[in-house]
């Protein structure tokens, strides 16, 4: 058979985590919590089956959970979404950035992307007909130099996908980076897919910087969100694209034959969850304090530390330690030392390589602590 993905293998996800249940190693690879989600939302899910919610949900998602997105958007950005018009439930942010792809990329389009990035987007572009046009980051702080961006354009441009805070480097977009893209996509009709799955994790008092807040950004953006991240659950695969009427009606074009609708009792459980805003305001918080508690069990290791200002990743550099590549260097970590984390040249197409790891931080204090314990001496 002729691949439609030749250069494409196993996601370094499913890779890592295989590796590390083989191992017996502590999983900081792939992100998800080790701790339970909150029991409250458990016994929701099951009141909303008992409630008889085990059909087919409206296909573009629960009324009553497009509406208290509408309202939570509104709460923490003031910003008007109508639920009716501009708000999709998915199968997960995944889905959601297939389905924002697979509504407007046609072959020969290009996209542009920056690397580090989540390993889905440059393979969804290439199944698409569309050509992946990459800028590559580089550590210790990502920063995005927009005149380079601007080279990038060409007559093709479609579309500019954004990450912030950002998988898997933790970096984030400030209020200059907005302006500075305004000024790029201004006058063009060129799209931005913006995944914002990790909006609420945002440390040091910073302010996330949502393309939504942006009117010349707003008119012409997808944004992605997960709630695997917001409420602990990353197994529920279920989030939500908010983008204009115009977009959001290509958008569910391809969504009603992509999965048409998602899980029923779990978008009323998570819309009467919502209904109380302490449920979703306290996450920074939650998360800055494991940042900073794994920052400063890491500190009495030989890795040497990334800034971490978003996201539930930490990057170390191992350059002080050793000159392997670091997927040896992570193998090596999974087989002796027991850690499983991912190795960060996994997130760039080129494969290229600055000795850079990347940690999942969403674990209990005993899970971050045992793993520092068998780093301390790497
Ligand atoms: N975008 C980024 C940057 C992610 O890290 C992830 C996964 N955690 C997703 C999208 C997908 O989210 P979901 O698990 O809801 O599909
Ligand atoms: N987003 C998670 C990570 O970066 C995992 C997503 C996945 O497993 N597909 O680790």
């Amino acid at each position: 058979i002729q691949s439609k993905l030749p250069g494409v293998s196993t996601t370094i996800f499913t890779v890592m985590s295989k590796l590390a249940a083989e191992h017996n190693a502590i999983n900081l690879s792939q992100g998800f919590p080790d701790y339970a989600c909150d029991p409250k939302l458990v016994e929701l899910v099951n009141q909303a089956m008992q409630d008889g919610y085990n059909q087919y949900a409206p296909m573009p998602g629960a009324t009553f959970l497009k509406e208290t997105i509408a309202a939570k958007v509104e709460n923490l950005y003031k910003v008007k979404y109508n639920p009716d018009t501009e708000i999709t439930v998915t199968a997960g942010g995944t889905q959601a950035i297939f389905t924002a792809l697979a509504a407007i990329i046609s072959a020969g389009d290009e996209v542009i992307i920056f690397e580090p990035a989540y390993d889905s987007y440059a393979p969804t572009i290439k199944l698409l007909g569309g050509l992946v046009k990459t800028y590559e980051l580089a550590p210790p702080g990502y920063a995005i130099d927009w005149d380079m961006v601007k080279k990038l354009f060409t007559a093709r441009t479609r579309m500019i996908i954004l990450n912030s805070p950002q998988n898997p480097t933790g970096s984030i977009l400030s209020a200059d980076d907005m302006k500075a893209l305004i000024k790029l996509v201004s006058g063009t009709d060129i799209l931005i897919l913006s995944d914002e799955v990790y909006e609420h994790l945002i440390y040091d008092g910073q302010q996330h910087q949502s393309v939504m807040l942006y009117p010349e950004l707003k008119q012409r953006s997808f944004i992605v969100a997960s709630f695997g991240k917001l409420l602990h659950a990353t197994g529920w695969k279920l989030g939500y694209c908010l983008a204009p009427e115009k977009l959001t009606k290509e958008f569910r074009k391809v969504h009603q034959f992509n999965v048409f609708s998602v899980n029923s009792p779990m978008q009323q459980a998570i819309a009467t969850y919502l209904q109380t805003p302490a449920n979703y305001t306290g996450i920074a918080a939650f998360f800055q304090e494991k940042r900073d508690y794994f920052r400063s069990l890491l500190a009495e290791s030989r890795l040497e530390l990334l800034p971490c200002n978003g996201s539930y990743f930490q990057c170390a550099s191992y350059r002080n330690i050793s000159d392997e590549k670091d997927t040896d260097f992570s193998m090596r970590l999974i087989k002796e030392f027991g850690v499983a984390t991912i190795p960060v040249s996994a997130f760039y197409q080129k494969g290229t390589d600055h000795k850079i790891i990347r940690f999942c931080f969403a674990k209990e204090h005993e899970t971050l602590a045992l793993a520092a314990e068998k780093l301390k001496n790497i």
